[in-house]
């Protein structure tokens, strides 16, 4: 029979898939023999069976009562028993971290008896035990009853005033649980569950059901996370931080989150539960104050942190609890970090010797390295700073103020930037969050929602910012110095160094991006360490990483950045600006001389063009790909010539302009006359692009072109293409590669027979996902993927990432069957998708030469590309 409850002495770390991260985590710390309250997780197949199904499996209930029952005996007291409670929390927690997205109880076992068996329990603390019982039922009706949560708010605030939740009497709280049992009665037409393992049972249920909840969708969709994971249920006895001052509750780092710097980092919250430090909705004491209040919790906190950063080998963040001087460990987890944290505790922890390069190179991302590259703000600028809060997530933002997640959203769509501005955010402003270049919060730490959720993210913000009053409902914030912000005005914040500017700030480069540049020598810890790993990965990488780039200046950034060659230099932005007329001549010749005399006059001109690419690529080789768009791109547009015409306003050449564009117009152009078509139908016209390419190469020593023929579908297509380019190269005496693109599903499935007649084969992805699918590449992005995303049909748009099982598969099969045609085939990708970091992956696996991709995404491929082969070392040796 199926298993689906695990003890916290039964699991361990490596069953996050089972038990989801937080349960796989208090297993691995109750083996290490840290204080653990006792507990017990659900699995996440229990839960995958319940969304399924609508029920909890069979067996469950169960399994669930004989953990109870062994659980009540190790504590020796039983869930909500009336003279001597024992009470649980109950918490979501799923394979990733979703910090806030779904749903947490606490209290649970509390009802008007056990309450004050709660009250003598805690030495005749009643003000405890009724705070206790006010929580749970304000967290049970919200999160199980589906109340609307201002509701026990709102009788919160009319009964305390102007003072502080900490301030109210036992008296008072006794009163505030009546009103919230109204409440829930008035709600639901029920009386609040006063059975404890009644109340367990639907906060089990209401947690398995927060798995869907629309922010917890939204938040899976934007960090990709799958959406058919579960989440598990930890069920953990009780300890409590708001049984007075000598309890308190807090989060800890083992390092900076921010810098990655070592030391003590976190926040510290007096007599609270946990919810309240996360949620930001008090503010926090610097976790190193807390020597000061309570040497011996601080020190073996202190330790245990050390423990756990030896034994993760990484950064860890902690949830810990201090009950009357008791410290309790809630959560670790490898924490979340900044980009720049990320590539600096890799590198530290190399050198404190607990991990290897190779490790560290696996520890950073793409993704996070593409986030070091983003500009920061001028040094020299002029800047009004109008306060500073935290640097809670690094980055420059600039936008329009907006006060709400809605009005983020909103704007947003209409293609403004806007800055999040809100006291403290909250799991519902998720939506705004994503919509925002930035966050900017008056209240809360590096902790609180707004700076974890931002963190991940990859989002600017700036929390805690104290001097800004915001006022919410009045869509406005005021500074010191008497300055308004109101919704609209422009701000600038940075994430970096925590300081907000009035009004637009310049942004320059990063300075990772002038060390790819060169421009400086590594100098801070920072690009040191982005050094250190990127030197790595390339040593360790199998994949070659080209660069897409037309004109010498992106060439030889390429080559800055570290591209070993071009995969894709495309020629027809080379007939566009003052070139255009010889088009027209070339497209209206109305004899073979006229079209010959178009295509020596653009001869030259494209010569020269490859002479500069050449020359910035200094030997590397160089894949030129003859002319690919249909021919009318080149022409004027239909409507405007028309008007010209009707209104009497066209010349001569007008009126044969439009018989030509009118002559050439497709329904489908990207399916018509293009690529290597329009080589064989238009005499001369590739061979005056393998001359100048063949006459460039003669006059720059060490060129090495290699000549690719765009959109074939047919070996013959491409046979009578390379014939004729042969003859011109040997012409010349110069030689190169002949190939093609594969991005046309036929030649794919073609493969041994084109690579008969082709040296290299380079998949355009764009293309080949565009016929893979039946997709316009140029419209449905914007016309439907949104819809398709919500329904599930791909997590990510396969324009962006690649579709490993269907276009993939398509690749797959070229290369194999291509591969076995003809061995030495060269084989690599130019679509977008090689500086994707997920396709890169996909890319080594399948065992291209190399990827290619604009200039400014070669060091994340490059990175990619020596993860990519790490990891298959990994796997090679487990
Ligand atoms: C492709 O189709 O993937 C490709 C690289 O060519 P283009 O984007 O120019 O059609
Ligand atoms: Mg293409």
């Amino acid at each position: 029979m199926a298993k689906y409850v695990y003890d916290f002495t039964e699991g361990n770390r490596n069953l996050k898939d089972l038990l989801g991260g937080k349960g796989a985590n208090l297993a691995e710390m109750t083996n290490l023999g840290l204080p653990v309250p006792h507990g017990f997780t659900i699995t996440t197949e229990a839960c995958r069976h319940y969304l399924a199904e609508g029920s909890v499996p069979s067996g469950l209930d169960q399994e669930v009562a004989e953990h109870l029952e062994a659980l009540e005996a190790k504590m020796g007291r039983k869930l909500g028993q009336a003279d001597d409670p024992l009470l649980v929390s109950v918490r979501s927690g799923a394979k990733f971290s979703m910090p806030g997205m779904m749903e947490t109880v606490l209290n649970i076992g509390l009802n008007d008896e056990s309450v004050h068996g709660l009250a003598k329990q805690s030495g005749g603390n009643d003000r405890f035990a009724w705070d206790s019982y006010r929580r749970l039922i304000q967290m049970f009706g919200k999160t199980v009853l589906g109340i609307d949560g201002d509701l026990f708010e709102r009788a919160l605030d009319d009964l305390k005033g102007r003072r502080h939740d900490t301030d109210l009497d036992s008296g008072e709280l006794q009163q505030l649980v009546e009103t919230y049992k109204g409440i829930v009665r008035d709600q639901t037409g029920k009386d609040f569950p006063a059975d404890p393992r009644e109340q367990m049972r639907l906060a089990v249920m209401a947690v398995f059901d927060s798995w869907n909840a629309p922010r917890a969708i939204l938040y899976r969709r934007q960090e990709r996370i799958p959406a058919d994971l579960g989440t598990a249920v930890n069920i953990m006895a009780m300890v409590f931080g708001n049984y007075g001052n000598d309890s308190g509750t807090g989060v800890a780092f083992t390092r900076d989150p921010g810098s990655g710097q070592q030391g003590i980092y976190g926040d510290y919250l007096q007599n609270a539960q946990g919810e309240d430090v996360v949620a930001g909705i008090r503010n926090t004491i610097p976790l190193q104050d807390l020597e000061h209040l309570d040497k011996p919790s601080y020190d073996q906190l202190v330790d245990i942190m050390e423990t756990l950063e030896n034994h993760y080998r990484d950064l860890c963040d902690i949830e810990f609890t201090i009950e009357r001087g008791k410290l309790w460990m809630l959560q670790t987890r490898v924490g979340k970090r900044t980009a720049a944290a990320a590539f600096c505790i890799a590198t530290q922890l190399v050198d404190q010797g607990l991990i290897t390069m190779d490790e560290a190179v696996t520890r950073v991302t793409g993704d996070q390295l593409a986030q070091l590259m983003f500009p920061r703000f001028d040094g020299g600028a002029d800047k009004k700073k109008i306060a500073k809060g935290m640097n809670a997530s690094p980055g420059a933002a600039v936008g329009k103020a907006v006060f709400s997640s809605e009005r983020a959203v909103e704007l947003a769509g209409q293609g403004e930037d806007v800055i999040l501005v809100r006291r403290e955010t909250n799991p519902d402003d998720l939506a705004g969050m994503i919509a925002a270049r930035g966050i900017l919060t008056s209240r809360g730490g590096k902790t609180s929602h707004a700076a974890v959720v931002a963190r991940g993210m990859g989002k600017t913000c700036v929390c805690g910012a104290e001097d800004l009053d915001v006022q919410t409902a009045e869509r406005r914030f005021t500074a010191p110095g008497g300055v308004v912000v109101s919704e609209g005005d422009v701000i600038s914040i940075d994430g970096t160094s925590g300081e907000v500017y009035l009004g637009e700030v310049p942004v320059v480069d990063s300075a990772v991006v002038e060390y790819f540049e060169g421009a400086t020598e590594p100098q801070d810890d920072l690009v040191k360490a982005v050094d250190r790993i990127m030197r790595h990965a390339d040593d360790k990488r199998r994949l070659g990483v080209r660069a897409n780039a037309d004109t010498p200046e992106d060439a030889a950034r390429a080559r800055r950045f570290g591209a070993q060659g071009i995969g894709l230099c495309r020629t027809e932005h080379m007939f566009l600006g003052e070139r255009r007329q010889l088009v027209e001549d070339l497209v209206l010749a109305s004899s073979d001389e006229e079209r010959q005399a178009a295509l020596d006059a653009l001869e030259p001109l494209q010569k020269s063009d490859f002479i500069g690419i050449f020359q910035a690529m200094q030997g590397a080789p160089v894949t030129i790909r003859l002319i690919d768009p249909p021919l009318h791109e080149f022409l004027p547009d239909i409507v405007d010539l028309s008007v010209k015409v009707a209104t009497g306003a066209a010349t001569d050449k007008d009126r044969e302009l439009l018989t030509a564009v009118k002559r050439l117009h497709e329904q489908n152009p990207m399916l018509g006359l293009r690529g290597v078509r329009l080589g064989l139908i238009i005499p001369g016209l590739f061979a005056m692009q393998v001359r100048a390419i063949a006459q460039a190469a003669a006059e720059v020593p060490g060129a090495r072109p290699e000549i690719m023929i765009p959109l074939v579908a047919a070996v013959q297509e491409l046979e009578s293409v390379r014939e004729e380019a042969v003859k011109i190269l040997a012409d010349a005496g110069v030689s190169a590669l002949i190939g093609t693109m594969i991005e046309v599903p036929r030649a794919a499935l073609t493969a041994a027979q084109i690579a008969e007649a082709a040296e290299f084969f380079s998949f355009g992805t764009n293309d080949l996902t565009q016929m893979a699918w039946g997709f316009s590449r140029d419209d449905v992005e914007a016309a439907f993927f949104s819809r398709y995303l919500d329904l599930g049909i791909f997590g990510v748009s396969p324009f962006e990432t690649l579709d490993r099982e269907g276009v993939g598969r398509l690749m797959e099969i070229a290369v194999r069957e291509g591969r076995q045609a003809r061995p030495d085939l060269h084989l690599g990708i130019c679509g977008e998708h090689g500086g994707d970091p997920d396709s890169v992956h996909f890319c080594h696996d399948v065992g291209l030469d190399y990827v290619s991709c604009s200039p400014f995404r070669i060091p994340v491929a490059r990175l990619e590309a020596g993860r990519a082969a790490l990891t298959e070392t990994d796997s090679d040796t487990r």
